[in-house]
């Protein structure tokens, strides 16, 4: 990220809401679930795999939490209904991490066993650093009641990376693997760019060695090439790329014509903010792409 880039990822939270809606529409699919669901059959038509996002963070109550579970049974029930090839990605936070781990545990657990009478699965997204020891706990404890359909993700910025892969070996965890997002200090996360990536190869190694089924979750081209090099020994259903939607999509399709399994990541709902703005950010060529939009806005104001 450049100077200016980086002047641009701090006062982008004061960007207009309606500006950041507009830079953000390439990664989001839609407000509603139908809007997922043609997001998710176009890209299975294009021969990639997708998991569902309802997006929905920074819930304050049981219901709001009962409400992100419920729209996600509905994803389930859309995706098994039109025979997709998809499976949902749930933020534990939303379904309750926060507020109350039974209540997390018990909505946790519905999903899994709604998913796996429709033969499909819930990843685990990984948030924040102060989310990962209870959310790999719930994993690991849904594992021990004999749930098989659910996985999680670790991030290789994170130094308890390696620890944990070698905590959850005896259980072959389907884990997805990326750099990780989140704004950690340097007592629990790499910040060198070198670092992190040396850090997820190592992961992915350690991975590799375990048995783990893999999704391999990164648009960096270091880190597809050091995958590439390692998954010609793996069986096709032990590991598939990952990307998100709207990053990358020609070398997402590239890769399944290479006979890759490649999965896209799909958000889509009301509460699409906290997403966007994390998708901005990382976007290099975010300050270019902010400043045609807030112009395009100014000069439609005219
Ligand atoms: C499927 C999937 C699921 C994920 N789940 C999680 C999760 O559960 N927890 C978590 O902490 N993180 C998650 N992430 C985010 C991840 O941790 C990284 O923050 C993100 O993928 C960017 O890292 P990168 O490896 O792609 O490398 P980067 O160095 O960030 O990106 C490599 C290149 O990709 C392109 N690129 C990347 N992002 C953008 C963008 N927004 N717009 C345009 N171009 C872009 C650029 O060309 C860039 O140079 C997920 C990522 C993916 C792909």
């Amino acid at each position: 990220m450049g100077l200016f880039d980086r002047a641009v990822a701090t006062v982008l939270p004061v960007v207009p809401r309606t500006v950041v809606r507009r830079v953000s529409a390439p990664y989001i699919a839609g407000p509603t679930l139908e809007d997922a669901i043609s997001t998710v059959t176009e890209l299975n038509g294009a021969g990639k795999r997708a998991t569902v996002d309802v997006l929905g963070e920074e819930i304050h109550s049981g219901e709001e939490a009962q409400a992100i579970a419920s729209a996600y049974r509905d994803a389930l029930a859309a995706i098994d209904d039109g025979g997709l090839d998809a499976n949902i990605s749930v933020k534990l936070t939303g379904l309750g991490l926060k507020l109350d781990l039974e209540l997390c545990h018990e909505l946790l657990e519905g999903l899994v066993r709604d998913a796996g009478a429709r033969s499909s699965f819930v990843r685990i997204d990984m948030e924040d650093a102060t989310c990962v020891d209870d959310t790999l706990a719930l994993y690991r404890r849904l594992r021990g009641e004999g749930h098989e359909n659910l996985g999680i993700v670790l991030q290789a910025y994170l130094k308890r990376t390696l620890h944990d892969i070698a905590d959850l070996r005896e259980l072959h965890p389907s884990v997805r693997l990326c750099k990780g997002i989140y704004v950690e200090p340097s007592s629990v996360a790499f910040r060198d760019a070198d670092v992190v990536r040396r850090s997820f190869v190592a992961a992915l190694d350690a991975l590799i060695e375990g048995g783990s089924r893999i999704a391999i979750a990164t648009h960096d081209e270091a880190l597809i090439a050091a995958s590439l090099e390692r998954v010609v020994t793996l069986a096709p259903g032990a590991y598939e790329f990952q990307m998100l939607l709207g990053v990358r999509e020609s070398r997402a399709t590239e890769l399944v014509e290479a006979g890759h399994p490649l999965r896209i990541y799909v958000p889509y709902g009301q509460r699409w903010y906290e997403y966007s703005l994390r998708r901005l950010q990382e976007n290099p060529q975010m300050a270019g792409t902010i400043a045609k939009a807030t112009l395009g806005r100014a000069v439609g104001r005219t």
